[in-house]
């Protein structure tokens, strides 16, 4: 499988950039969860976001969590990105195939709808930070750069794209964020509003181009400074699963325990299902009991 490479450079020293090829992330997010098209695109739009995002913390424990909650035919989108450039996603509705018919491209937007758009930053022990938006046009690009302008302060462009094949595998995905630094002069402004009038989907690019070659083409001369790597990762457990039940009520889990019935946990993000059996319960109850 093709990795998914990300560069980040900077064009003069008050633009940055961040391009990533997500390519065989979402394929794997969409194998995961069969996603029909419009559905790939949706999520595949948040995941390659938010690895992005989840690249830019410094600390090795933060992680960023990002919601979208809306009144579309997909409700909730999720995804959970962290430092080493893992991400993992979930979505309400995986069945979504609505094209506009204009255009011919994915709706998404019109399968979002509106609603809104949450970030929480979790700092390890520091706290959390927390902003949420309302979506603009739930097309996910443009909602991700009205939150860095809101909630952060960055102006940037953010270029969001997932290409499906005909065979509904995903042929192409990825993300240029480019954004202003600060320092940055009227014509850095100026720059970047060019640029966004002539730049083509990123899928459309990232089908046809390497990543060296879409910079070149865009940006000109830049300097790169780091390669990083992405992937779909989930990192959930048999013995996370067990802490988060022990989190119920004592009433609850004498509830479950009572039932006489292994319980059966499916993971949201990846799939796997983690049994437990009602002795173990019982263990488990014995144990808290005690404590
Ligand atoms: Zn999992």
């Amino acid at each position: 499988m093709k990795k998914n490479r990300l560069l980040i450079g900077l064009k003069g020293p008050f633009i940055r950039f961040y391009l990533a090829d997500t390519t065989s992330l979402v394929e794997e997010a969409r194998e995961k969860f069969s996603l029909y098209p419009t559905s790939a695109a949706a999520l595949g739009r948040v995941l390659s976001m938010s690895a992005v995002m989840g690249t830019m913390l410094k600390d090795g424990n933060e992680q960023y969590n990002i919601a979208i909650h809306s009144d579309g035919a997909i409700s909730t989108i999720m995804a959970i990105a962290r430092p080493d450039g893992s991400v993992k996603g979930f979505i309400s509705n995986p069945n979504v195939y609505d094209v506009y018919e204009d255009t011919g491209k994915l709706a998404v937007g019109r399968a979002i709808g509106s609603g809104t758009l949450s970030v929480t930053k979790s700092m390890n022990m520091k706290g959390n930070f927390s902003s949420t938006v309302n979506l603009q046009t739930g097309e996910i690009g443009d909602d991700f750069a009205f939150y860095f302008a809101k909630s952060e302060q960055r102006a940037s462009i953010v270029s969001l794209g997932v290409l499906v094949d005909t065979d509904q595998s995903i042929r192409s995905a990825g993300c240029f964020f480019i954004e202003l630094l600060p320092g940055y002069g009227e014509e850095d402004i100026v720059y970047l509003e060019n640029l966004a009038a002539r730049m083509r989907p990123i899928s459309m690019e990232i089908d046809e181009l390497s990543l060296e070659e879409i910079i070149e083409k865009n940006l000109g001369e830049v300097e790169i400074l780091e390669e990083r790597e992405l992937e779909y990762r989930c990192d959930c457990s048999r013995e996370r699963f067990k802490e988060k039940l022990l989190t119920l009520s004592r009433k609850d889990l004498l509830d479950l325990a009572k039932a006489q019935q292994d319980i059966e946990i499916k993971c949201d993000f990846c799939g796997k299902t983690y049994t437990y059996s009602a002795k173990e319960l019982n263990d488990w109850l014995d144990d808290v009991g005690t404590a």
